[in-house]
């Protein structure tokens, strides 16, 4: 009986990883964030030059909004001062 209700539960759920609606969605949203970079998390930030971490964003110019600069970014270091450039963004999922 129980086995019956588990097996009815999970065709139920197949519907919502159909191909056919899940990659319309996909499509718009990448075309949107793929150049946006304005809403990206938080994240930890590792300076290459002096080994520190800080949990900011890395500060950097929006390819689909060039004129938005954002002042909570992270240009350089909040240690050594070292260019964005030196600054990586550490394990992105937490
Ligand atoms: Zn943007
Ligand atoms: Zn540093």
């Amino acid at each position: 009986m129980e086995i019956q209700r588990d097996n009815g539960k999970s065709k139920k759920y197949s519907w919502l990883t159909a191909p056919s609606s899940f990659s319309v969605y996909k499509k718009a949203e990448a075309s949107c964030l793929e150049s946006c970079i304005c809403e990206r998390k938080r994240g930890l930030i590792v300076c290459t030059c002096c080994g520190k971490s800080f949990v900011g964003r890395i500060g950097e110019r929006c390819n689909a909004h060039p004129e938005i600069a954002y002042l909570m970014d992270a240009r350089n270091c909040a240690f050594c001062g070292a260019a964005a450039k030196d600054l990586r963004m550490a394990a992105d999922q937490m």
